[in-house]
């Protein structure tokens, strides 16, 4: 589970002069719940998911990831915690230079799974993400779409116990999205607690869920 108290987050914390990008944020959400974060641009949907996935940390308060105090953890207990995390960035943050197939192996790999493991993973993922002929290509030969399903695939090959996903469908056809927001209800089920960043209002109005609406750094509405 996720426990946010009085969170607060500016980007230059020793300077005065960098804009707040959140104020005062405290929220829950239970092991395997699911929630929207909606917010105009500018909201502070990054930030938050930043400071989620441990690439950044609270300016103020306190934040709880799967039972871990993150201003307590040491430098290798974060580690561990960050492997336990799964991310859908909104560039997608593929190494272009790495066949599919090793993008998406990476989570296992770091995880020191048996290569034969890691080829049945990933061959199963890439086919139910459609792109089961692509494991060989490069990241830039790929449309938006398949590598937005790459970046999709590598967010959940580990199944994490924490997935946040930043605009994870706005490269994705309906039925592709569709399909997506049945994996997250599958994964939900299994007990990964979820967080989509979205303005798709489109698959928000498909899929009713727990909101959490950001505006101007401060949390407006959690339910
Ligand atoms: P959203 O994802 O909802 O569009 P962000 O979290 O990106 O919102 O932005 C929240 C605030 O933080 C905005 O005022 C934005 O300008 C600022 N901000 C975002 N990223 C940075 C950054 N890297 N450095 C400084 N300020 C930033
Ligand atoms: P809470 O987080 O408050 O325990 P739930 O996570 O059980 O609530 O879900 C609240 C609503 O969100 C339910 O209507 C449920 O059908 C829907 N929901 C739950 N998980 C998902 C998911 N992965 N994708 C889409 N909708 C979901």
């Amino acid at each position: 589970m996720i426990r946010l108290r009085d969170v607060g987050f500016r980007y230059d914390a020793a300077g005065t002069s960098a804009p707040v990008a959140l104020r005062q944020i405290s929220f829950e959400v239970p092991q395997g719940g699911f929630r929207w974060l909606l917010g105009p641009s500018g909201a502070g949907k990054s930030s938050l998911l930043r400071l989620l996935a441990l690439t950044a940390r609270p300016t103020s308060g306190t934040l709880e990831i799967l039972g871990s105090s993150v201003a307590q953890a040491r430098r290798a207990a974060l580690a561990r915690l960050r492997r336990r995390i799964g991310v859908v960035h909104q560039d997608f943050r593929l190494l272009p230079d790495l066949p599919v197939f090793d993008n998406i192996a990476l989570p296992l790999r770091l995880q020191h799974r048996p290569e034969d493991d890691v080829r049945d993973e990933v061959h199963s993922i890439l086919d139910w993400v459609g792109l089961g002929s692509r494991a060989t290509a490069r990241p830039p030969q790929l449309s938006g779409g398949e590598q937005q399903r790459v970046a999709i695939a590598r967010a959940v090959i580990h199944r994490p116990a924490l997935l946040l996903a930043d605009e994870p469908t706005n490269a994705l056809d309906e039925y592709q999205a569709n399909r997506l927001m049945d994996l997250f209800r599958d994964l939900s089920g299994l007990g990964t607690t979820i967080l989509v960043a979205t303005h798709n209002d489109a698959l928000i109005r498909r899929y009713p869920a727990h909101e959490l609406e950001l505006a101007q750094g401060r949390l407006l509405r959690d339910g």
